[in-house]
């Protein structure tokens, strides 16, 4: 810094200089080019006319899931202008979340989804170079994993990826008859934990006994923050979360946490290493220390006071609407997955005469265009997370105009 300082400031003067001339600044590569001030940057969004909306939803993948907070977004900008070994960085990001979250070793991965392929690539090759390259062929190598019927999951195509089938199981005695020379490893989604017959702890203790990898799906079980240390603790060999949901990294950024052979083996598999089945799943400088940068802010944070922050934009939302006839509201958290303050609203429908299916398209229609929960059917559901600091003030009086329309 103190050697390189002067230089590149000598340098950008220079090139101030030389770029006032006239013609001259369009010539020069933009990388000579002095950083730009953010308020002057190009709203591409806007240029392109694409319209922003306002997450009243959540975490959803397809709305774009969390916003960066502004400490990880100038963490990327100073990455983006310096070159690394991106292995090197690798491991001692690595290295640093491993020490932060009190487990072996761990792996920043391009989303959940790709941390579930690691995985599976990771209990099927181990670290032999032979088999890295052959996968997904996996005509002679371990090529099943064991899930339980009731965590039937799309995301288990990212597990499919590696070239293994998934063999389905509803009970205890299925699941260890299920077990033999074939298989890798078993997954539990922990989203599924309520609806399976085999809970968190007695799978992890067949896995043991088994001597069969374990790897749960808790792409989005944060909060609540123990839950990055609960489940490497509780025994599963490799645990999965999202970057980009609670965590607010990366959008394309996740975590693969656990046994250290079966890091370095997902890290085998993975970019930047050309003849691997993850080569398609690369994770950039950027999205390296981004990841890192918003793990620790979130670890450092006053969960209680974002917790009360989020209730009170409930009871914010909740008085505004609280008063039209036929109108009740109620703070819920779900059980698990995306485990924080949420408001459900209900109405008398033949009162009103519109249904919350109705109500949500009018939302989206308005100005601003509020996107609310997707799916609920009996009732208007808001997650108030994802919103930034004020919007529940504009969640709140969109939603009152269009119920007293109805
Ligand atoms: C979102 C999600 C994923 C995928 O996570 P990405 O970070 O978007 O790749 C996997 N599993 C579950 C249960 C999820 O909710």
């Amino acid at each position: 810094m103190s050697t390189k300082q002067p230089n590149r400031r000598s340098f950008l003067s220079v090139v101030s200089v030389v770029s006032a001339l006239p013609g001259v600044g369009a010539l020069l590569p933009a990388s000579f080019a002095a950083p730009p001030d953010a308020s002057q940057s190009r709203d591409i969004i806007a240029e392109l006319g694409v319209r922003p909306i306002i997450n009243a939803a959540g975490t959803y993948t397809a709305l774009t899931a969390s916003l960066m907070p502004p400490e990880v977004v100038a963490a990327i900008q100073v990455a983006s202008r310096q070159y690394v070994r991106l292995n090197e960085l690798h491991d001692a990001v690595g290295a640093r979340i491993a020490e932060r979250l009190q487990c072996e070793a761990a792996l920043v991965s391009a989303g959940c989804a790709s941390a579930l392929s690691l995985a599976a690539a990771a209990c099927v090759t181990g670290t032999d170079r032979e088999k890295i390259r052959q996968i997904p062929d996996t005509h002679n190598l371990k090529n099943e994993v064991i899930s339980q019927r009731a965590h039937r999951s799309g995301y288990a195509h990212a597990i499919r990826n590696a070239g293994v089938q998934i063999v389905e199981v509803e009970t205890r005695q299925e699941l260890e008859r299920a077990i033999n020379h074939r298989t890798a490893m078993m997954v539990f989604f922990n989203h599924a934990a309520p609806d399976g017959q085999i809970g968190l702890d007695e799978f992890v203790a067949l896995g043991k006994k088994h001597n069969v990898p374990t790897l749960i799906d808790a792409a989005a079980d944060v909060p609540p923050v123990e839950n990055l240390f609960r489940f490497t603790k509780m025994g599963f060999d490799l645990v999965a979360f999202s970057g980009g949901k609670g965590l607010r990294g990366p959008q394309s950024a996740g975590l693969l946490l656990g046994r250290k052979d079966l890091i370095e083996a997902a890290r085998m598999n993975n970019s930047p290493n050309s003849d691997a089945l993850c080569r398609t799943n690369k994770v950039n400088k950027e999205e390296l220390v981004g990841m890192l940068a918003a793990l620790e802010l979130f670890l450092d944070r006053d969960h209680e006071a974002v917790w009360k922050d989020w209730e009170a934009r409930c009871s914010r939302i909740a008085a505004a609407v609280g008063q039209i006839r036929t109108v009740r509201t109620e703070t819920f958290v779900p059980e698990i997955a995306n485990a924080v303050p949420h408001l459900r609203v209900t109405w008398d429908e033949t009162a009103l005469g519109m249904t919350p299916a109705q109500v949500s398209e009018k939302m989206r229609a308005g100005e601003p265009s509020i996107e609310v929960r997707p799916g609920a059917r009996e009732a208007l559901e808001i997650g108030v997370w994802m919103l930034e600091p004020g919007e529940d003030e504009v969640v709140a009086r969109r939603l009152r105009e269009v119920l007293q329309q109805a």
